[in-house]
């Protein structure tokens, strides 16, 4: 049999492999796709390793919104009511604040569904939540500073992945790998798969900003959006701070730097007046990190042996924030079509193409719309330099039920929400 490993570091070519270890799924990416599919696996008796490349999961910010589907994937296996014994803040529906007026373009209370607000919980409780209830599996097994660097092909399939560990090489072989490493995947890149990309017209600088006295209290304080002057804020209560999203044009980064720090202030307490004390806790870049702003598809997210889920098969815009939901989703579907054949040790490629098919699609309206949103509302928000007022129009339209409910829907639950299956 000949066995190939792409791409691998030469040294890892000069070093020994200390161990070499079977099981049925190697998952590479411990992200809210990677953990929800281990987790799912796991629980119908699928033996599943999960690699991390971090040491924990408490690391730079990466949204923490659980949808009203994740909600109800969650309460299908019994862990909604657990999870919702966590710290959290329900979001009912965000409050855009322009010039003219402050309104609730959403209302999540309107859906049919037990869960209708998002939940607001920093990703790494949500994580380590997952990591605890997959844990009481004895068929999961989570390996933390993992980080895959390449895959074991044998006869044009893969067959598990080389990792480095803090003490050395390892070797997980595997009847599935699956690529959940997000957008910058490494599985993706070693197989060759080119995302075709489309370019958002923004990139945004998150931060922090202090928690005040007069800060509020109640849930329509919690996320905020807003916009004026070429700029758009989001704003999202994370408990002891508020998370901040700047957004302004695609390319720009570097006039808002040369801007000065005084110009960003002023454009941050003009759009959001109650950040007028908040601000001066920016006194340096070193407080900022640059997003740019992305979203792209893999044309295939499947190979003999290998599957992508999540970012790594498709970035999504932040319109919406729908990514966390999307990664859970397609890891969802993929244990539901997966678990029973890996279960008895089988696995065809019909059944990884079955993913693709059943996901891509409600993945590509999706982005559709975002696309639509960015050209037709974000990027003449961003280019208007004045400050903005909502049209009156606008928020008559946004008091007729129906076409309210229209944006909840495709948030709360994007198309085809999935569920669990068994
Ligand atoms: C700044 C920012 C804000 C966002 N806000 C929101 C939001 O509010 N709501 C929302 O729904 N989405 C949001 N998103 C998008 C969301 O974070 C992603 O869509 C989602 O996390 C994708 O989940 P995933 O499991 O596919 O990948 P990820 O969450 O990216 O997880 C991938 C994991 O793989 C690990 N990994 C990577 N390479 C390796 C390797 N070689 N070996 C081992 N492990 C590896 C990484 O450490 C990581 O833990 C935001 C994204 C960013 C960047």
């Amino acid at each position: 049999m000949a066995t190939d490993v792409i791409s691998a570091p030469k040294s890892e070519v000069l070093e020994e492999i200390r161990d070499s270890q079977q099981t049925t799924c190697c998952i590479v990416g411990g992200g809210p796709g990677g953990m929800m599919l281990a987790l799912l696996l796991a629980r119908r008796g699928v033996p599943v390793t999960l690699l991390e490349a971090h040491k924990d999961f408490d690391r730079e910010f990466r949204g923490d919104t659980i949808h009203p589907s994740v909600l109800e994937i969650l309460d299908e296996i019994g862990l909604a009511e657990p999870l919702h014994h966590l710290r959290h803040v329900k979001i009912y529906g965000p409050t855009l604040r322009a010039a003219n007026t402050s309104f609730r373009p959403i209302d999540f209370r309107r859906l049919k569904t037990r869960f209708p607000y998002i939940m607001l919980i920093p990703q790494t409780k949500f994580l380590e939540f997952l990591a605890g209830e997959a844990s009481k599996y004895p068929e999961f097994r989570l390996k933390m500073v993992a980080n895959v660097e390449s895959l074991i092909e044998e006869n044009s399939s893969v067959r598990g992945v080389r990792y480095l560990g803090t003490d050395g090489w390892h070797e997980v072989r595997a009847l599935l790998t699956v690529a959940a490493d997000g957008r910058f995947s490494k599985i993706r890149n070693l197989v060759g798969f080119e995302p075709i990309k489309t370019s958002p017209p923004m990139d945004i600088l998150w931060f922090r900003l202090p928690h005040l006295p007069e800060d509020p209290q109640e849930d329509s304080g919690r996320v905020m959006g807003g916009f004026g002057g070429g700029r758009i804020l989001a704003v999202f209560d994370r408990f002891d701070y508020w998370q901040v999203g700047y957004v302004f044009p695609k390319g720009t980064h570097q006039q808002v730097r040369t801007a000065g720090l005084e110009a960003l202030r002023n454009s941050i307490v003009a759009i959001e007046p109650r950040f007028a004390h908040h601000v001066a806790s920016l006194t340096d870049w070193h407080q900022f990190s640059l997003l740019s702003v992305e979203s792209s598809r893999c044309p295939r997210w499947y190979k003999p042996g290998l599957l992508l889920i999540g970012d790594a098969a498709h970035v999504m815009s932040p319109v919406g924030g729908v990514g966390i939901n999307y990664a859970i989703q397609d890891a969802v579907v993929a244990a539901n079509l997966l678990a029973s054949s890996l279960k008895a040790g089988r696995l065809e490629v019909s059944d990884l193409a079955k993913v693709q098919r059943e996901r891509e699609w409600p993945t590509r309206i999706i982005q559709a719309i975002q696309s639509f949103v960015q050209k037709r509302l974000i990027a003449s928000v961003l280019r208007s330099q004045t400050s903005m007022t909502i049209p009156r129009f606008v928020r008559v339209l946004f008091r007729i039920p129906v076409l309210r409910d229209i944006p909840a829907r495709l948030i709360a639950f994007g198309i085809r929400p999935a569920h669990v299956s068994e």
